[in-house]
């Protein structure tokens, strides 16, 4: 009797799992489905001047397709302009500019599916039309060449985001990387007079000032200067994990304080502080493979994803789980409160991201473990767009 009531009592927990599993599945498509889901980062633009088709299927190759997006539920996304350091004076600004040329023709491919957002009403129109609301954000202060034209060209031309630094700092602002290195004198930290006016222009102009990327200095100076609230498009959490690139918790309160948003950076390796040694042990383990592969000049993504084809067990264990994402972004929460967080993939920018978040098309999966995690309806609406908005809207410039 006793064992058949507690068969009976297992049968009935099961059944409970199942439609609660099910209400789930249910509740998290149709809530990532109808609210606004915005990314700030996304890097596959270079590629894409370099000759990759977005319309066709990119799986295996990329992060990033119109038809994975479309999957993924985005409903904005900022597509990164992005150079390194040898795109410096005379060449930077002029390369930022065929970048956006090819994004202008991706939207122009695709009018049906696609929208040039330059302005809040423009997101609210690519969500009434059901298309994907395009924005531009460029990563580097180098591209602007020292020149304020070239900034208010570049925004004209729709870009809605200066990132100040990337890894390089400019001769007006220090980057995160350089100031880390520990060599850099202190009277070259931060912003000096023409970095100031660069921020103040962009509060004019109604464009975000991006702190990620930025040095510690340069992040203080540019809070203290901005008269507009800030976005930091793509980081994560120092106190988690304490790379130069994640936010110490100063700065997270400092962000709250100026009314601004961080937006998580999916790379494992800004979340996870074990996940370089967990990868070099892994490359190192298939060193003969690797180096023959080096050998016919396959680039370290490429040999990355020829591993995790092979050895997708060993693979899977080197990447840290989704719910570390959401650690950090309860760390911000807990700081600040939840207007203050967003998402930033960085998908195409990165090597390595969380278990289940292989490409844009697992956006939803953010959601679902939004919803594990206990955040409700509303709170959520504001991490995966309405945040975001709010910051965007507070740019404007006044009429
Ligand atoms: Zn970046």
């Amino acid at each position: 009797m006793k064992k058949n009531k507690s068969a009976v009592i297992a049968l009935v927990l099961s059944a409970c799992t199942r439609i609660c599993n099910g209400a789930l599945a249910q509740t998290y498509q149709q809530l990532h489905e109808q609210a606004l889901v915005v990314d700030t980062h996304n890097d596959v633009l270079i590629s894409v001047l370099e000759g990759l088709r977005l319309e066709e299927d990119l799986s295996g190759k990329t992060h990033s397709d119109l038809a994975r997006f479309r999957q993924g539920g985005v409903d904005v996304q900022v597509f990164s302009v992005w150079s390194d350091e040898n795109y410096g004076k005379g060449r930077g600004f002029a390369f930022a500019n065929r970048q956006i040329d090819s994004l202008y023709a991706l939207v122009a491919r695709h009018p049906h599916q696609l929208l040039l957002a330059k302005t809040p009403q423009d997101i609210q129109q690519a969500v009434q039309e059901q298309k994907m609301a395009v924005m531009i954000g460029v990563e580097g202060g180098h591209m602007i060449e020292e020149n304020l034209a070239y900034l208010d060209s570049l925004h004209q031309r729709g870009a809605r985001y200066l990132t100040l630094t990337w890894n390089n700092s400019t001769s007006w602002a220090s980057s995160a990387k350089d100031e880390a290195a520990g060599t850099m004198p202190q009277s070259r930290k931060g912003l000096n007079d023409f970095g100031r006016q660069v921020v103040r222009r962009m509060n004019a102009l109604g464009m975000l000032v991006d702190l990620s990327h930025a040095g510690e200095q340069t992040f203080w100076d540019a809070i203290q200067v901005s008269s507009k609230p800030v976005l930091v498009s793509h980081s994560c959490v120092h106190a988690l994990n304490p790379h130069a690139r994640n936010l110490t918790d100063a700065q997270i309160k400092a962000v709250g304080k100026n009314g601004g948003v961080i937006h998580l950076n999916f790379f494992s390796g800004f979340l996870d502080p074990k996940f370089e040694k967990r990868e070099a042990r892994f490359l190192r383990r298939h060193a003969a493979e690797v180096d023959s592969l080096r050998k016919k000049e396959r680039s370290m993504s490429s040999i990355r994803l020829w591993l995790a084809r092979k050895y997708p067990q060993e693979a899977l264990q080197v990447r840290p789980p989704l719910t570390l994402l959401l650690d950090h972004l309860d760390h911000i929460v807990r700081l600040v409160g939840v207007e203050h967080v967003g998402l930033g993939s960085d998908f195409d920018g990165i090597t390595s991201t969380p278990r289940q978040l292989d490409s844009v098309a697992d956006m939803p999966l953010v959601t679902k473990a939004l919803l594990e995690r206990g955040y409700s309806r509303a709170e959520i609406e504001k991490i995966l767009g309405q945040n975001f908005m709010r910051v965007f809207r507070a740019n404007q410039p006044a009429e």
